[in-house]
């Protein structure tokens, strides 16, 4: 097993890996920026290092400042969290050639998912099903790229291939629109990604979003998770995300999480993955591989039992998976809502002292978050605060569950998000399960 994990994320996921180690008997090193050091898991943790200033260009996205970190406190190991460096290829690379174990997968592999053409060409040949497209990157010939669409059908989307967060995409609807669009949009992309390289897709109109989690050890076993629906989100970010997905085509399902299982052995997959997919009548679409353990991922723990960051460690210190895909079991039904420091309305973000934190409890509730009361949500990171995660045997009496919890947790000194959500888990669409991902914004339209 890793003798010491440096841990080089902040907030609610630092902790919550910090507590993966902690049951591992793994020693944990923080490393925080200077407006971070009132993080709960820095003060937890065995030992910290503060690695800059507080932006994070020059602390969290340091790459420099992370090694000399896990050198100075001798690290055997590096936990990338999501956001910042976790899909960065050149990082995983460099804190593998300083001689520390990078926690995910090969560099390879993150850069091949990370080219969004390049990761649909691998999903392809490893017979998982992909949006009806162009055949790899556009070119600039006019009349084939007519054709292309043709045979595609309109709408179209064009999209960057090393797109992210949703930008570098334009939805075409007429011939009329298509080569102006192909041009702005690499042309976007050129200077957004540094990379001008763009394909076409069926652009879908109603699908939802659902993901598939898989783990896969480096002796070649690999298993799925099943399947989480995030179709509520505001501008491409996930707001309230459950396990399983409700109401899914019992055969393309099935299917699907057996494909994705296989992908990772064929491409020789290691660690935490997630295919994510687009879900219209019954047929699934795959749209990209996030290489890393996610935000929502604490659903899938809920109705799996299998705790995925402890997996991920213990794939990264070598081990076997722990468990075998005929032992997987779904139990039940989980919801997560993300809590953020904003204005519930206009979407501000809210930093600030925290005067009280009042997290929910009870049987089925799970608060995943670093507040306390005192505590100052610093101005300059991402506004999540904390999840909100229910369980029930059943979607119903987990939905009662997070209404309930939703009412007691309670959050003062700072603006929350959570009046949106006391909102959602009443709506009545939601309630019947499978919304698209229009519906959110739709929603707050009105
Ligand atoms: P990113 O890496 O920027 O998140 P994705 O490829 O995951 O890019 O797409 C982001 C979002 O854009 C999707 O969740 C979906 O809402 C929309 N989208 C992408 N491709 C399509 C498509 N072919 N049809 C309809 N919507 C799409």
């Amino acid at each position: 097993m890793l003798d010491k994990v440096l841990i080089a994320n902040r907030g609610e996921i630092a902790l919550r890996i910090l507590r993966a180690c902690k049951e591992l008997g793994i020693k944990t090193v923080a490393v925080h920026s200077k407006a971070d050091r009132e993080l709960m898991h820095v003060r937890l943790a065995d030992e910290a290092v503060c690695i800059g200033p507080a932006s994070s260009a020059q602390s969290y996205l340091n790459i420099p400042s992370l090694i000399s970190a896990a050198e100075v406190t001798d690290a055997s190991a590096i936990h990338p969290g999501y956001g910042f460096l976790s899909e960065n290829a050149d990082f995983a690379e460099q804190v593998e050639r300083s001689g520390f174990t990078f926690i995910g997968p090969r560099a390879e592999t993150i850069r091949l998912m990370g080219d969004k053409v390049s990761a649909i060409e691998a999903m392809k040949k490893a017979g998982v099903p992909t949006v009806p497209g162009s055949d790899g990157p556009l070119g600039d010939d006019e009349g084939e790229l007519l054709a292309t669409a043709r045979r595609i059908g309109y709408p179209v989307i064009i999209k960057a291939a090393a797109g992210g967060g949703g930008r570098g995409m334009r939805v075409v609807h007429t011939e009329a629109h298509l080569i102006s669009a192909v041009t702005v949009t690499r042309t976007e992309a050129h200077s957004a990604f540094g990379d001008g390289t763009v394909y076409m897709e069926k652009f879908l109109e109603k699908p939802r979003h659902v993901e598939v989690q898989v783990l896969a050890d480096s002796q070649g076993n690999a298993i799925h998770l099943y399947d989480r629906d995030c179709s509520l989100q505001r501008r491409h970010q996930k707001v309230l995300e459950e396990a399983p997905a409700p109401g899914l085509d019992p055969d393309a399902r099935a299917k699907v999480l057996e494909a994705c299982r296989e992908a990772c052995v064929e491409i020789g997959y290691r660690g935490a993955g997630t295919f994510e997919f687009l879900y219209e009548d019954g047929e699934f679409f795959f749209i990209e591989m996030n290489t890393r353990v996610q935000v929502e991922h604490p659903v899938t723990e809920m109705v799996t039992g299998v705790d995925i960051v402890r997996e991920q460690l213990r794939i990264a210190s070598g081990l076997p998976l722990s468990i075998r895909q005929e032992d997987v079991e779904l139990n039940g039904h989980a919801f997560e809502c993300r809590i953020n420091a904003e204005d519930p309305r206009t979407f501000m973000p809210s930093p600030g002292k925290v005067t009280l934190y009042h997290p929910p409890g009870g049987l089925g509730v799970r608060m995943d978050s670093h507040l306390y009361t005192g505590y100052t949500v610093p101005p300059h990171y991402d506004s999540l605060i904390g999840k909100l995660i229910t369980w029930g045997a059943d979607r119903e009496t987990s939905l009662t569950r997070m209404r309930n919890a939703l009412d007691e947790l309670l959050v003062e000194g700072i603006k929350t998000n959570t009046d949106l959500h006391k909102d959602l888990v009443r709506d009545g669409y939601f309630q019947q399960g499978g919304v698209n991902i229009h519906y959110l914004e739709k929603k707050l339209a009105q």
